[in-house]
């Protein structure tokens, strides 16, 4: 009971190999990311936790080290692991968090899969949580509770630790009432939301979602809105989001809804973009590519991330226009894939390569493949560089939080050049205004978004990007929040590298 912050985040903060029978902790790879953007908070707190679980067969057996100590450039915590069985974690994690959460957080209502759910064993993992974070925590801590697969932590553990702050992020977008009232779990879930102090989203319209659905469940009182001095405009919908700060009374306790969109660390992206190492891939890839021109995609596997649709439209793009099958245009869509065990995943990622193998079938010669499909995750030096040597950025996810690929795009645009055409389904789209926003859904949209950046005058890519680079640097990660809650003067999040 001595840490001033608790994050609580399913995994755990560094990766974990055994070699030679020695556990070895090395931190993440990627610099990039949520897990050392969340322990760059921890450089600014005496002592700090972090929960998460860890795979246990036998929780009893001896080398189970329930609690290790970590030193590290974010400084010193505790990290405090749930001995899971492999069935609770998949059921947990992949079989309620993704086959039922999952689908209903992005709005696709037909994909939503109830029946394997085993919501006693996801009470059970949650309130374990709750559990470890409540041992943690020192007197008036504050804990934060990230994501939707830990979304019960916080009724159990304000039962348990009625003194400590408790703040919850979605990463997710937060659909509408008719949505996310299709999950029968909706009150339990809304009822411990509503045991926070702050809840937060990355977006306007994600807040006002989770107010009417907490509106239509439990006779609530709202609390005056404000308004406070940031707009988040829409391009595509011609829609101003205008900030607005709100609470919700239930039973006696209030809880501040906030949004705070999660940005990238422009900074180190920069630093990364002008070294001489990436000037030199920089030329390389652009000496392969020879007089092409490239554009870059990049996702996850996930049905979610619109990789299909994406390589649908290009194929109609090159079926319509033979200048751009003469000028051997090219697309590296890279698909991360995830949960290859998981049904879902293993279906999207297989009609990914079938879409690229069928364009380059239709297209290729001994000299172009139009689609470079890369199925593994570049690290962040690589991906840079690749950034820096597209002529555009195609990101049109069907639905997506926020999505961070399309503002490493822009941070790494050192040289205000590039175009980047971006879903408005999209979180980040109601903050880039100069991205060429667009419809995933409609054919006629999608391929016209793409066909407009390719034809965009250099004058006009060069306004777009100068705005879209000063919306990015004015949200970037420094200046993310827990919400409207602070941890005494000195917290505030440290530079990542
Ligand atoms: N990423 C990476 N290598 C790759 C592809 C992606 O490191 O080859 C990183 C990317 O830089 C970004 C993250 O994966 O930081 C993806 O975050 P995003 O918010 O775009 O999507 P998510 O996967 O979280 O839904």
């Amino acid at each position: 009971m001595s840490s001033e912050l608790v994050i609580v985040y399913h995994r755990q903060p560094y990766e974990e190999v055994v070699e030679n029978g020695e556990t070895i902790r090395i931190p993440n790879k990627s610099p990039n990311g949520i897990v050392p953007t969340l322990k760059s908070f921890f450089g600014s707190v005496e002592h700090s936790s972090w929960i998460a679980w860890k795979l246990a067969e036998d929780p009893s057996a001896p080398e189970f080290d329930r609690k290790v100590e970590i030193s590290d450039e974010h400084g010193s915590y505790t990290v405090s692991r749930l001995p899971l069985s492999e069935e609770q974690v998949r059921e947990f994690y992949h079989v309620t968090s993704k086959e039922a959460f999952w689908p209903i957080l992005h709005a696709f209502k037909e994909r939503y899969n109830y029946d394997p759910v085993d919501w006693n064993n996801f009470r059970d993992v949650n309130q374990q949580f709750a559990q470890a974070a409540a041992e943690e925590a020192a007197e008036g801590a504050l804990v934060w509770v990230h994501d939707y697969n830990l979304w019960l932590v916080p009724g159990y553990l304000r039962a348990l630790r009625p003194d400590v702050r408790i703040a919850f992020f979605h990463h997710t977008p937060f659909p509408s009432a008719d949505t996310f009232n299709v999950l029968p779990w909706r009150r339990e879930i809304i009822q411990s939301l509503l045991a926070c102090d702050d809840v937060g989203f990355h977006i306007p319209r994600y807040a006002a979602n989770f107010v009417s659905v907490a509106s239509s469940l439990f006779d609530v009182d709202l609390g005056e809105r404000v308004s406070v001095d940031r707009s988040f405009i829409s391009e595509a919908t011609a829609l101003t989001e205008r900030e607005v700060r709100t609470s919700i009374t239930h039973e006696g306790h209030t809880t501040a809804i906030s949004v705070c969109p999660v940005g990238v660390n422009t900074r180190y992206l920069e630093s990364v973009a002008q070294t001489p190492e990436t000037a030199a891939k920089v030329a390389e890839i652009r000496k392969d590519l020879g007089d092409s021109r490239l554009i870059i995609s990049v996702g996850r596997t996930d049905y979610t991330k619109g990789g299909v649709e994406q390589l649908e439209s290009f194929e109609r793009i090159l079926d319509a226009h033979p200048e751009l099958r003469a000028e051997k245009l090219r697309l590296m869509h890279i698909s991360v894939p995830a949960n290859r065990n998981m049904t879902a995943y293993a279906v999207t990622q297989a009609q990914i390569e079938e879409a690229a193998g069928r364009l380059n079938g239709r297209y290729g010669t001994l000299d172009w493949q139009p689609v470079t499909l890369v199925s593994r995750a570049l690290p962040l030096d690589e991906l840079v560089a690749y950034y820096q040597a597209a002529d555009v950025a195609w990101i049109t996810p069907l639905a997506d939080g926020m999505n961070l690929v399309c503002k490493e795009y822009v941070a790494s645009r050192t040289d205000d050049d590039g175009v980047l055409v971006l879903s408005e389904f999209a979180g980040a789209a109601v903050q880039l205004h100069g991205a060429v926003t667009t419809n995933p859904y409609s054919h006629r949209g999608s391929d016209h978004a793409i066909l407009q950046a390719l034809s965009m005058e250099p004058l006009e890519r060069k306004r777009r990007m100068k705005h879209l680079r000063a919306a990015v640097k004015a949200d970037d990660i420094s200046g993310w929040r827990p919400g409207t809650l602070e941890l005494g003067a000195a917290l505030k999040p440290g530079a990542v590298a």
